[in-house]
């Protein structure tokens, strides 16, 4: 009989665990403790090393049909106004790594992922079963048994803890801790095309740098609607949800003095769209897994977005899970001792990544004189900026598992 798997979560790691775990043949069970599916949030950016493997499992059409394909991404100074940095995406994004750079909204590259997994005869997939209990069954803890808080009992041969930054999974393997709060929260707005200047309809992702704040703005939705991500250095307001609604005129005062195209964009910004999110996170962990009960995306790595990487990690993980679980199931070994293996591919890139968002919170916020010599030295540190967008897009999970280069 083939291998059963419990998952935990229909987010986007979640979901795209089972399919890649149903694609090698697995039999998945996804357990979501939302009533009904579906992403909230606007804007959702997938670079290269995760729009591949998702090409590898047939989506790209699907996605490109939703997406827009940036032609460069730029990086501003609010101080200077001056444009600092930029790097060219579009077709030379996929001539350099391999695959795409995508713009989505989050409710696109959702509903992509789960239509796919839907359309697997080996993943079922249940709503309104939040997970609570996790213990090990049989004499060897071969078995894992999940309880959910609506009474239901589910058992399989492995559990994967795709539940986020708050996981149950993760406390009942490893304890309850709080995540941290970065004394970030980030706004989001969207912003139809025809109430943009020409100049702010450019398929780029635009990043401004300012004292105690940043913006971030490109279009999704086939180039539709602009979207936008505003982060501010606040304390004292630490709500952790999409569909918290945030005062535009709040917004629109925080930005007053920034550069036009910011302006622009908050004030023409839909106000129905406004919501804001307080951001956390954690220092990475030394251990993912114990018996046969495993952690996946945010529940494993939560990652302030100043690198936008969190979703794009998390379908790495799928990827390399699914990987490593076959190989095992192929030489008939317990589907745990797949899980060391797995761990150890993945723990450095995402700890890296984690503590580079944290940098870059520090980098992208600075002031006065501080933030001018980071804007002075921007021509020399360039080359080496472009070297570490290049590891990162590059990166290609599954040629790493098996020592292939790199793109
Ligand atoms: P989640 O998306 O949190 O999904 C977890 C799922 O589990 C949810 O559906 C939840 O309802 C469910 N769940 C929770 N507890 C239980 C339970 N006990 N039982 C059953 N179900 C449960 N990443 C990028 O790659 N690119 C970006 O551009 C980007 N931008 C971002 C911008 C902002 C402002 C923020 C806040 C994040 C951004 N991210 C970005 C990060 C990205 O959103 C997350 O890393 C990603 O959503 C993590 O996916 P996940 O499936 O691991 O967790």
């Amino acid at each position: 009989m083939r291998p059963h798997l419990l998952v935990a979560g229909a987010g986007i790691g979640g979901l795209a665990a089972a399919l890649a775990l149903a694609r090698k043949g697995f039999g998945v069970t996804v357990l979501e403790q939302s009533t009904q599916f579906g992403d909230v949030g606007a804007g959702i950016q997938i670079s290269p090393n995760a729009s591949r493997l998702l090409a590898g499992w047939g989506l790209l059409p699907a996605l490109e049909a939703m997406a827009v394909r940036p032609e460069a991404l730029e990086i501003h100074s609010h101080a200077s106004g001056r444009l600092l940095f930029r790097s060219a995406l579009g077709e030379q994004a996929v001539q350099r790594y391999g695959a795409p750079y995508l713009h989505l909204h989050r409710a696109d590259l959702h509903r992509v992922l789960l239509d796919a997994a839907r359309g697997e005869a080996a993943i079922a997939i249940h709503a309104d079963s939040r997970v609570e209990r996790v213990e090990h069954v049989g004499q060897g803890a071969e078995a894992v048994r999940v309880e959910t808080a609506q009474g239901q009992r589910h058992q399989g041969d492995l559990l994967i803890g795709a539940d986020g930054i708050r996981s149950v999974v993760r406390s009942a393997l490893f304890g309850p801790e709080q995540p941290r709060f970065t004394g970030n929260v980030a706004w989001r707005g969207l912003v139809p095309i025809e109430a943009l200047a020409p100049a702010l309809r450019r398929r780029v992702a635009g990043l401004w740098m300012g004292p105690g704040a940043h913006f971030v703005h490109y279009l999704v939705r086939g180039g539709s609607l602009a979207n936008f991500v505003a982060v501010i250095e606040q304390r004292g307001w630490e709500v952790e949800s999409w569909t918290e609604r945030g005062d535009q005129a709040e917004l629109i005062r925080a930005f007053g003095d920034w550069p036009s195209p910011v302006r622009e964009l908050v004030h023409a910004a839909d106000p129905e769209t406004c919501f804001r999110w307080a951001l956390f996170d954690r220092a990475p962990m030394p251990q993912w897994s114990r018996g046969a009960v495993t952690l996946l995306g945010d529940a494993c790595h939560p990652t302030l977005p100043f690198m936008a990487q969190g979703a794009c990690m998390a379908i790495e993980d799928a990827a390399v899970l699914a990987e490593c679980l076959a190989e095992t199931a192929s030489r008939e070994a317990p589907l745990a001792t797949a899980l060391p293996r797995y761990e150890a591919l993945r723990r450095v890139r995402t700890a890296e990544i984690q503590l580079g968002s944290r940098r870059n919170s520090r980098l992208y916020h600075l002031s006065g004189m501080a933030a001018r010599l980071r804007d002075l030295g921007a021509p020399l540190a360039a080359p080496g900026n472009q070297r570490k967008l290049d590891a990162l897009f590059g990166h290609d999970a599954l040629a790493a598992m098996a020592g292939r280069p790199q793109a």
